[in-house]
């Protein structure tokens, strides 16, 4: 019997009776982290680690969701199971499963690179390793985050100097964190939109340093102009082309993704700038991460699966996809925006609740 099988529900673990990130309801659900595609409504018990809990907790209300650390194994059933930094959100894990000696890993979605807002990734050895894919393409690579910030940072600095507002689009969990984390906070005030500043908050709980940032909620003040005008504005895709936007007039735009890195992503989104940042592992980062699992068998997972499972064949592994063709046609693959509750964001003030639900994305 395999350690892990896929069924309809998603992963099942037999010899534990518990899935993970099941996209059905079921009973027992070992979650890698808190993105609303891995994390779902309706499940009987969650298993998660303990810094993704806040965010857990502001998107499933009062649940029964058991937290671990890093590294602390739990017996479930006839499995020992144990979490580990998967480097890609606050509290994201990749799930260590050994039934009988034989130890199954899956990542989860992770990133190799430097990170100060999350935990980093650390390669756990494994007999079978399942991994993501999502930019399993030889032309997917990430530039350093040291340039990549410095990027931000010059376009920041170029616009505040016109007196106008940069405005920056990146998805409310992780993306904006790291963005605040990396940025130069002495070139202007930082104001977040509502979505956003309700997950900083479980950041700072988290022990996470962020930069002080204001929320952007109501009529802007009169008083408040001259300082927008130098202000880094983080808001959720979601947020562009709302009334949201009214209140910084002249501003230049861009948006943080993965994708930017295909010509003509910048384009479609229609911003002035793209700045390719992803929350996932690029293409060297995936060889590497595999080749330190020390696996035999690899299961590939999301995005482009085929591409990776067909390379590391070539390679003499023994490779493979996942089909989750079920779970694609369902929820349009991979999705990196948490759906927030209506009364969370309504907490979170006047501008999260209207223009702050975002919906599913095809974006990373
Ligand atoms: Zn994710
Ligand atoms: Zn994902």
């Amino acid at each position: 019997m395999a350690v892990l099988e896929l069924r309809p529900a998603g992963l099942y673990c037999p010899a534990g009776d518990f899935y993970i990130d099941p996209w059905r309801p079921v009973d027992r659900a070992v979650l890698t982290h808190a993105h609303a595609d891995h994390a779902r409504r309706g499940h009987g018990h969650y298993l998660a680690q303990r810094d993704a809990l806040g965010v857990l907790r502001t998107r499933l209300g009062p649940v029964a969701i058991d937290a671990v650390g890093y590294g602390e194994a739990t017996v479930v059933g006839q499995a020992r199971v144990s979490l580990h930094p998967a480097g890609h959100v606050l509290g994201s894990a990749q799930v260590r499963v050994e039934v009988g000696g034989e130890v199954w890993v899956v990542t989860g979605d992770y990133k190799l690179d430097p990170d100060p807002t999350c935990t980093p990734f650390e390669p756990v050895r494994a007999h079978v390793l399942i991994t993501e894919s999502t930019f399993g393409l030889p032309i997917y690579r990430w530039a350093p985050p040291v340039r990549l910030f410095a990027e931000i940072d010059e376009w920041w600095r170029g616009n505040a100097a016109l007196g106008r507002p940069s405005i920056v689009y990146a998805y409310a969990f992780g993306k904006a964190q790291r963005i605040l984390a990396g940025v130069d906070a002495s070139i202007g005030p930082i104001v977040c939109h509502g979505a956003v500043e309700l997950l900083n908050r479980c950041y700072r709980d988290a022990g996470v340093a962020l930069p002080p940032t204001q929320v952007a909620g109501g009529p802007a003040r009169n008083a408040d102009r001259a300082a927008l005008a130098q202000a880094l504005v983080v808001a959720p895709p979601s947020a562009q082309s709302t009334p949201w936007l009214r209140r910084f007039p002249e501003a230049g735009d861009a948006f943080a993704s993965g994708w930017m890195q295909v010509r003509g992503a910048r384009r479609r989104r229609s911003v002035d700038r793209g700045f390719v940042m992803s929350d996932h592992a690029d293409w060297p980062g995936l060889l590497r991460a595999i080749e330190a699992s020390g696996a035999s068998r690899v299961y590939a997972t999301h995005g482009y699966a085929a591409a990776l499972a067909r390379y590391l064949c070539g390679r003499g592994l023994d490779a493979r996809t996942f089909d989750t063709g079920e779970f694609d046609a369902q929820y349009g693959g991979e999705q990196e925006e948490p759906a927030l509750p209506q009364d969370a964001l309504a907490a979170a003030g006047p501008a999260a609740a209207t223009a702050g639900l975002d919906g599913p994305s095809a974006d990373a």
